[in-house]
């Protein structure tokens, strides 16, 4: 007899007249047989009802700078505690991460945390951020959004790093729950979603809008440009226009080169030409804050005045060379306010990547 899969109850699915479960989180809708696995491979159907088997277990806690998640207006320069469990929802051929994304293996699950140990963790690490990141936090969302509690208890915010891939109704869930994110718009045709990731690019752009017009969560977004698939001129300029048309100038907008990986080891890395072009299209559009990333780009990435172009806050990689902005986002210059979430002075975490140890619980935490 097959042995029964381990987890804890998952929320958002429904029974089939067929007798099948679908899983609602995301908008590929699974419909699993008893025992089966959604294509997340983490949520699976046990009984009439849907387990999510990573709850608690995460495949490692490093502490990075918050530009890398990225996010350039919101806690500059400070330390967050950063994590992931397994599996992902999108097929991307391109993924940075496959090893966590595409994880099959729970061996690699070593760390077992509680919601309250990360929580106790960040704070006795001085980090003011625990982000969801290395793979979606959308399929782990109820373990997701327990650590976002625990952490707003104690003054700990939170960080979505995510493809936007949801449904709905767990959509307003998980974010209710989420201080900050950093959306991966992927590309800006359904044919790159459908061919390189097996997803649709509109559910993406449902999530951007939501965010932007119903929450208050603040968020970022970051295109990963992947020679000869989603950089051309035209695409760029869509999405700029798209993002000017609908979130409006205030939402960063981040381009980040590729690193051939996973199933595209023959694509060639993205030059650093490429990005300065997607900055000059995306900025020329009207959006007033566009970064390059994965590159040595100190201009680029730069954050000006919109008003006066002043450098407000300089940076060279991760490491914040100057800082011209007040507590509530004004400009040292001329007082324009630039839009994020800012303080009197930035952190001093810098560029270091710093790998912890989270106890199981929160009674034995520390790093
Ligand atoms: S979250 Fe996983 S199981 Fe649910 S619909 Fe998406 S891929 Fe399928």
């Amino acid at each position: 007899m097959d042995q029964p899969i381990e987890g804890v109850p998952g929320r958002y699915w429904h029974v089939l007249d067929d007798g099948r479960v679908q899983c609602d989180v995301c908008p590929r809708y699974c419909k699993l047989h008893d025992g089966q696995r959604g294509l997340c491979f983490v949520r699976a159907r046990q009984g009439d009802g849907i387990v999510l088997t990573t709850y608690g277990r995460s495949s490692g806690f490093c502490i990075d700078p918050i530009e890398k998640k990225p996010l350039d207006h919101f806690l500059p320069g400070t330390p967050v505690l950063s994590f992931g469990t397994a599996g992902c929802n999108l097929t991307c051929k391109f993924c940075q991460n496959w090893d966590i994304s595409k994880a099959r293996e729970f061996d690699r699950l070593q760390d077992l945390a509680s919601p309250e140990a990360i929580a106790e963790a960040a704070v006795e690490s001085g980090c003011r951020s625990v982000a969801f990141t290395y793979n979606d936090p959308v399929i782990f969302l109820e373990y997701a959004i327990d650590v976002a509690q625990a952490c707003r208890e104690r003054g700990i915010r939170t960080v979505a790093v995510s493809a936007g891939y949801i449904a709905p109704e767990p959509r307003i869930e998980l974010f209710r729950h989420m201080d900050a994110a950093n959306i991966d718009l992927k590309g800006f045709t359904e044919r790159f979603y459908k061919t390189l990731c097996t997803g649709q690019l509109a559910s993406v752009l449902e999530t951007l809008e939501y965010l932007k017009h119903e929450t208050g969560v603040w968020f970022e977004i970051t295109t990963l440009l992947i020679p000869g698939e989603n950089d051309s001129p035209q695409e760029i300029e869509a999405e700029s226009r798209w993002v000017m048309d609908r979130l409006g100038p205030d939402v960063p907008l981040h381009f980040t080169a590729f690193h051939p990986d996973w199933k595209m080891r023959d694509t060639p890395p993205t030059p650093a030409e490429t990005l300065r072009m997607a900055r000059r299209i995306a900025t020329e559009a009207g959006i007033r804050y566009v970064y390059t990333g994965n590159i040595h780009d100190p201009a680029g990435q730069t954050t000006y005045c919109r008003n006066c172009g002043a450098a407000l806050i300089g940076r060279d990689g991760y490491d914040i060379t100057a800082w011209n902005v007040s507590a509530d986002g004004r400009c040292a210059a001329c007082g324009t306010r630039c839009p994020g979430v800012f303080e009197a002075a930035p952190g001093r975490w810098g560029a270091r990547r710093r790998p912890v140890m989270v106890r199981p619980s929160a009674a034995e935490s520390i790093i």
